[in-house]
């Protein structure tokens, strides 16, 4: 796809933001043909290029390729340094540069987010100049309904929601509510949800503000609340309990469990009686794998036929062992502390695995318990002294919640297929 441009205008011709970038490839707003053969582009004087990160790419690569000797793009570099972590530039990425008439780079500019762009141009010295830019969103709460018809996904895309809510929804209630078992047909889900935009544009979801999940397995519902001097919100019930209990369902989200506690099983791998001490959870691989309850690392590292594991330690006497792992959260180490929630590694098949699954096994007292069977305690409520304020902040919500209609019927977003 050619850009309109004239080649050697002086300023170089802008590009409507508005454009189609094909994936990959930097579309070369010059002379017809310039730059577009095989090798390094040629310089075209007052040129502009749209481009876009591919796999792969570090900035010194995507510079080279549109043609910039070494030490234009060691000065960009050096000036976007502090500005844009150039170890985290992702495929799908965009990015403009500007160049003056003589082939010298006038402006670059990096498309980090939606919301956040990195500038680089020149200062009246001539010198490069990085700054960071960022777009004002709007957040709006917005109320949402539901009905459960046989599955969850396809359910909320339905409902012209993206399917990331579903992730967030599977948050708010992974306390309560085992969403592999617990979810049923005609089951109803309604939500108040902050939504994110950009000059009218959809980009992202806040918080979930409110939710109730009603069904077989009871309603339930849960408020976003902070508590006066609080670090952060956190979820209670409408009388103020928490819905966080001291042990996660389940230490991941988006998973199916293929294996459980048996201390009978053959070993898939192998192929002998060996027991099977805790529940295997099939995921796709990267699927971050959450600390079940507050406690410290005592183990990370490579485990024999366990592959890459995390041992955490909690209170009373209680050990959870994650198993399999493609590798682990960066920043941690033995002897870290997390909180229930914190992620820990990613779902892999590191040790003897037939496939992508987290191994995950609880001890008490160094004994192998069923984690299906823990006795879960609940988390703190609201303080005493605070329970006013709690229900004044939060019975607006209750009676929005109220008002939203769970007509719209949709499949059951929790049940995810795998492998397809
Ligand atoms: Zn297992």
């Amino acid at each position: 796809m050619e850009k309109a441009s004239v080649a050697g205008n002086g300023a170089g011709t802008l590009l409507g933001s508005q454009e189609q970038l094909k994936p990959g490839t930097a579309q070369q707003a010059a002379v017809p043909n310039a730059g577009l053969g095989m090798g390094t582009p040629a310089l075209v004087p007052g040129r502009v290029v749209e481009g876009e990160v591919v796999s792969g790419d570090s900035m010194g690569r995507i510079l080279r390729r549109e043609g910039m000797a070494a030490s234009a793009a060691d000065e960009l570099i050096r000036a976007l340094s502090g500005s844009l972590d150039l170890g985290k530039i992702r495929p799908g990425q965009t990015f403009t540069l500007r160049f003056a008439p003589n082939g010298e780079l006038l402006e670059f500019e990096f498309q980090v987010t939606k919301v956040r762009r990195v500038r680089a141009r020149r200062g009246p010295d001539g010198k490069l100049i990085a700054e960071k830019l960022e777009a004002s969103t709007e957040l709006r709460q917005e109320p949402l309904g539901g009905e459960i018809e046989g599955s969850l996904y396809e359910s909320l895309q339905r409902a012209g929601e993206d399917t990331s809510l579903v992730s967030f929804f599977v948050d708010v209630f992974a306390y309560d509510l085992n969403f592999y078992v617990d979810t049923h047909p005609g089951d109803t889900y309604r939500m108040i949800v902050e939504k994110e935009y950009l000059e009218g544009e959809f980009i992202g979801y806040g918080n979930v503000l409110a939710a109730e999940y009603a069904g077989k397995a009871g309603t339930h519902r849960a408020f976003w609340w902070q508590a006066p001097g609080g670090e952060t919100g956190k979820y209670y019930s409408e009388s103020g309990q928490s819905v966080e209990k001291t042990f996660l369902k389940t230490p991941l989200k988006f998973a199916r469990v293929s294996s459980g506690f048996n201390p009978k099983r053959m070993h898939p791998v192998l192929h002998v009686q060996k027991g099977h001490w805790g529940t295997d959870y099939a995921a796709p691989p990267g699927t971050p794998i959450w600390s079940a309850a507050p406690g410290r690392i005592t183990y990370r590292g490579r485990r024999g036929g366990a592959g890459n594991c995390v041992i955490v330690k909690h209170e009373n006497n209680l050990q959870t062992i994650y198993m399999h792992m493609q590798g682990f959260k960066r920043g941690q180490k033995v002897g870290t502390r997390v909180r229930a929630k914190d992620v820990i590694g990613y779902v892999g098949s590191t040790g003897l695995a037939t496939g992508p699954h987290l191994h995950f096994a609880i001890k008490k007292n160094g004994h192998y318990i069923d984690p299906q069977k823990m006795k879960m305690a609940r988390g703190a409520g609201v303080a005493k002294k605070h329970m006013k304020r709690f229900h004044v902040d939060t019975a607006k919500r209750v009676a929005l919640l109220g008002d939203i209609t769970a007509d719209k019927a949709i499949p059951n977003p929790f049940v995810v297929r795998l492998g397809s």
